[in-house]
């Protein structure tokens, strides 16, 4: 049997932060220093990439909007400087158009929904700029959804305007992304939506018991919504060990990664720098991952597993993470975790599923 040509299969990614690199000065043409670049995205077959605009818990709330505003610009400017590589995408029709012709589809999203201010006004405003996905919350509760990364339930779920804005989204044509809202967010969310709705950025907690995965039952939820989970790079989230060597939890990463983002708020290329002076000094402290592209593969044949291969995708959330597994080093290893579930006995036609079929389904249906 002749080998099966990965490389060609177009590839979608729900999930990277590179408009922080962006705003901080980086040229997405060539960018070594980070996970996502022109050259790269070519090489890795990326058709699709997801950009999210993070607003961090540490910009002031009558900031969020416009710091959400500042990122989208910095796609809207990369997207207009490289023409001929990057096109901003609303629809499953431009996102085809833009792989035909070889170019990657940019399509711009948030993570955190504290960027809509509580105003349902500011949620349609960045709609009509071509936004499709948004996070509910980021690593702090906010006043109408609960997060994950906060002990207790705060709001307690969604509350009635947390439901609204699960409602206006989907008017908005914006996908209810649940990647790092609490268990009760999750289910409130499950209840309310009537379209498809996703985990841009999560992995499986059988696998890595942190409160920022999925269950079995969420991801059962999910496939029964039509919606998928893009399975995440973070080795903190695909292998328990990961944390337990950082001797730190998520939650406590989260937090220094906050202050750096108050302290140096307005001044994103000092910011960028302590992010990376972070990083280094978590690498120093954990050594090298013990999660592998393998470990990859786990998450995605466990998800495929429990909520069926309709559901499975990829959220690496590049430029996002401290750490990335063995054989991961950014966008151009995304064919080598296709080859290995090739080895792992994924014929072609789960493999098209899983690297981009599933979420343009999802942005079919949402559309
Ligand atoms: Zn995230």
């Amino acid at each position: 049997m002749e080998a099966m040509n990965t490389q060609r299969i177009p590839i979608a990614d729900l999930h990277c932060d590179t408009l922080l690199e962006l705003r901080a000065g980086a040229d997405i043409d060539r960018f070594p220093e980070g996970h996502i670049d022109i050259g790269r995205l070519k090489k890795g077959g990326v058709g699709l990439q997801l950009f999210a605009a993070f607003v961090s818990a540490g910009v002031p709330e009558n900031r969020s909007f416009a710091e959400a505003n500042e990122l989208l610009d910095c796609l809207d400017a990369a997207c207009a400087k490289y023409p001929e590589s990057l096109a901003k995408a609303r629809t499953a029709r431009d996102v085809q158009t833009a792989m035909a012709s070889g170019k990657t589809a940019a399509v711009p999203a948030i993570e955190n929904g504290r960027a809509i201010e509580c105003d349902l006004s500011k949620l349609e405003a960045l709609a009509s700029r071509g936004v499709r996905c948004m996070t509910l919350t980021h690593s702090r509760h906010l006043p109408w959804a609960s997060s994950s990364g906060e002990e207790g339930e705060g709001p307690g779920g969604l509350t009635p305007f947390g439901k609204d804005v699960v409602r206006a989204m989907e008017d908005f044509r914006v996908i209810v992304d649940v990647s790092h809202v609490s268990e009760k967010t999750f289910w409130d969310v499950a209840s309310v939506a009537k379209k498809p709705f996703i985990a841009s950025h999560s992995c499986a907690a059988a696998l890595c018991p942190v409160p920022r995965n999925l269950t079995d039952e969420q991801i059962r939820a999910i496939a029964r919504s039509g919606g998928v989970i893009g399975v995440n790079f973070f080795p903190g989230f695909l292998d328990s060990r990961y944390l337990r060597k950082a001797g730190s939890s998520m939650e406590t990463i989260f937090r220094e990664m906050e202050r750096i983002e108050r302290d140096f708020d307005g001044d994103p290329a000092r910011r960028s720098a302590e992010m990376r002076r972070l990083n280094a000094e978590l690498r120093s402290k954990i050594g090298t991952p013990d999660a592998t592209l393998d470990t990859v593969c786990d998450h995605v044949e466990h998800i495929a597993r429990i909520g069926g291969e309709d559901v499975v995708a990829f959220g690496s959330d590049f430029d996002g993470v401290t750490d990335l597994p063995r054989g991961i080093s950014g966008c151009e290893s995304l064919p080598a975790i296709l080859a290995r579930l090739a080895e792992r006995g994924w014929d072609e036609s789960r493999l098209r599923k899983a690297a981009s079929e599933n979420f343009l389904r999802v942005f079919r249906a949402t559309e």
